[in-house]
Parts: C-alpha cells; structure tokens; sequence
C-alpha cells in the first residue's frame, strides 16, 4: 500500500467531495423529518447492542494460520513474473477449493508505473454463494518487488518476502475459511485475494502518481465476479501480523463504513482488545478497501497496523518482512474479532 503522507494531498480532494455530499444528505435529512413530522411522530428506535461474549465462533486455530504464512514464503517472491507468483496462486486456489463451495480465478492484465504490462490474478472463494446477505473479507496476496523503505538502499530494488505485507493477512483469510466452512454463519461469505496490490511507484522514483496501487481490487471492483455482486459490508487485512498489533480508525473506512466501524472496535473492546483496536482517529490509507467503497460501494473497513513509530510497521517495504515479522497470536486475534461480528449477525 501507499505511503500516507502523499496520499493526504490527494485525499483533500476526496474529503471536499464527502463533505459536500454530507452536506447535501444532511439537508435531505431535515426536509424528510419535516415532511414525517407533519404526520405521525416518528421516533428513531436504536438497536440493542449484540453481547459479543454470548456470540458463538468456530475456534480459529493460529499454528495452522501460521502454518499458511510459511508455505506461501516457501515459494519465495511473489510479484507479477515470477515463479512464485506462479505457484502461490494456485496454491491458494487449491487449498480454499478444499473449504469452499465455490473458487474462481479471475485473470486480468495491467500496466506498471513503469510501463511494464503485468499478468494478474484475483481469487475469490465462496462459502453458501446462494445465500443473498453477505460479507466479504479481503486481503491482497502479492509480495512488493522494491524494498524502497529499506533503511540501507542498496536494497531500494531488492523484491522482499511480504510476510507480514502480504502473507498475513492471506493466512487469516484461509484459516478464517478453514474453520467458518465447517460451521457457517448465517451470512454467505466471500473471501477476496487480491493481486498486484503492492506494486505501486517506488520512493525512490522521485514522482507520485496515483491509481499506480492496488491493481487488482481496482479491477475487481469494476469487473465483480458476478453481475450485479454486492455485500452487507467488507473487511480488509493488511499486516495484521506484527507481534504488538495496533489499529486506529483510519480515515477512508470511517467515511465509508463508520458502522461496520464501531461496531468492530466495540466486539474487540468486548473481548478485551481496546489496547489493540486503538480508539483514536488516523489518516487516510491508499489501500483495496478505497476502490470497494468507490466503485462498488460496498462498505469496507480496512484493519491495518499502524505503530506510532513506524509507516505502518518497522519492516513495512524492507526486505526484513520475513518470517519473523509474524506474529501468529496477531492473526488470531483479528480474526477472533471479525469472527464474532460476523456470527453475531442474525
Ligand atoms: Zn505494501
């Protein structure tokens, strides 16, 4: 994903947009309880909040989640080209085909920053595909192929491993699969794996362009494996697997899904994990969740590190995003929160 510090020029912008609209739907508001006025008194009735520690999960299992990090690490770098690329996608296809009712790959080809044209591949497996009411949970499984955040830079155009910035959040997803296929939830769920996320304009290319991020949820998002697909809401994961987890409430989600919002960080505050999804406002993050509420206006919340150190985490696009950048009790703990939202819904 981007860098934020560029991105808030271009959020600006974005955020002028959301305001008017919020304006606009806000005066909508009033003249509709105006006009309600007029007849019966209408009265707003509040849902009672869900008592997540009633709320019954399957067990998400974390060495067997860990377990998924290391064979996709097993088959090395896993950008556009190479080998791994290659290998991992049918690995993922393959062991979610083994848990789900449906998988579909969904090639697509897209153009680098660089000019270089690039072979892509989303993944998308279904559990319950019937069923109408559904969430979809997100992440993206590619490795960047520029370590340009690495603090010595003569490792600026080495590729890295992307355990924690790919890998993980692929891992929940699988594990999540895992265990939820044997015990549903009332919601149908789709698990999306993402392509050619993190291939964007490197630090060291002196220039920013935009929309040079997140390929294949861009792709996805204009070209839905099914016609006419849509969600209750999503979830995106990316780098859920540092060893001390912190996620704020990042700007984008909390434009586009300020439910979904509050309604996660209260489960996880429920369970005992406010010290991990932190109650405190952050910027706005370039990453596959953008282009889900734009495009396809699915309400989706992006569940990402952000250590007050650090962008985002202290191997975030260096190549010591290997294997001991994961945290197997990290991918536990997110999924335990997703998974108590998602079953307590009715
Ligand atoms: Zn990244």
């Amino acid at each position: 994903m981007s860098n934020l510090k560029r991105l808030y020029r271009n959020y600006t912008r974005f955020s002028l947009t959301i305001l008017g609209l919020a304006v606009a739907i806000t005066a909508l508001t009033l003249l509709t309880v105006r006009c309600t006025r007029k007849g019966v008194q209408q009265q707003p009735v509040e849902a009672p909040a869900t008592d997540y520690s009633k709320v019954t999960t399957p067990e998400f299992n974390a060495d067997s989640a860990y377990s998924y990090v290391v064979d996709q690490l097993a088959f090395g770098y896993r950008h556009p080209g190479t080998k791994g690329h290659e290998q991992c996608a049918a690995y993922i296809a393959r062991r979610m085909s083994g848990w789900c009712d449906t998988v579909i790959v969904q090639p697509f080809s897209t153009t680098l920053w660089n000019g270089q044209t690039v072979q892509g591949k989303n993944i998308i497996a279904s559990l319950s595909p019937e069923k109408e009411k559904r969430v979809v949970l997100v992440a993206h499984w590619d490795s960047r192929q520029w370590a340009d955040h690495d603090t010595d830079t003569t490792n600026w155009r080495k590729p890295l491993l992307g355990a924690n910035d790919g890998a993980s959040g692929v891992a929940v997803l699988m594990e999540m699969a895992r265990v939820m296929s044997a015990m549903q939830p009332n919601m149908g769920v789709d698990f999306v794996f993402f392509d050619v996320e993190d291939q964007g304009i490197p630090e060291w290319a002196g220039r920013y362009e935009d929309n040079t991020w997140c390929k294949g949820s861009q792709h996805w998002a204009k070209n839905p494996h099914r016609m006419f697909y849509t969600a209750e809401y999503g979830i995106l994961y990316d780098m859920v697997g540092t060893a001390t987890p912190r996620y704020t409430k990042e700007e984008i989600s909390m434009n586009f899904a300020p439910g979904l919002m509050k309604k996660v960080w209260s489960c996880a505050e429920a369970l005992g994990y406010g010290n991990v999804f932190v109650d405190e406002l952050s910027g706005a993050i370039l990453d596959d969740h953008l282009y889900v509420n734009q495009i396809l206006r699915i309400p989706m919340i992006d569940i990402v590190q952000n250590s007050p150190m650090y962008s985002f985490d202290q191997n975030w696009h260096t190549v010591g995003d290997n294997k001991d950048a994961v945290d197997k009790n990290s991918l536990k703990i997110v999924a335990t929160v997703s998974m108590k939202v998602i079953y307590g819904e009715k």
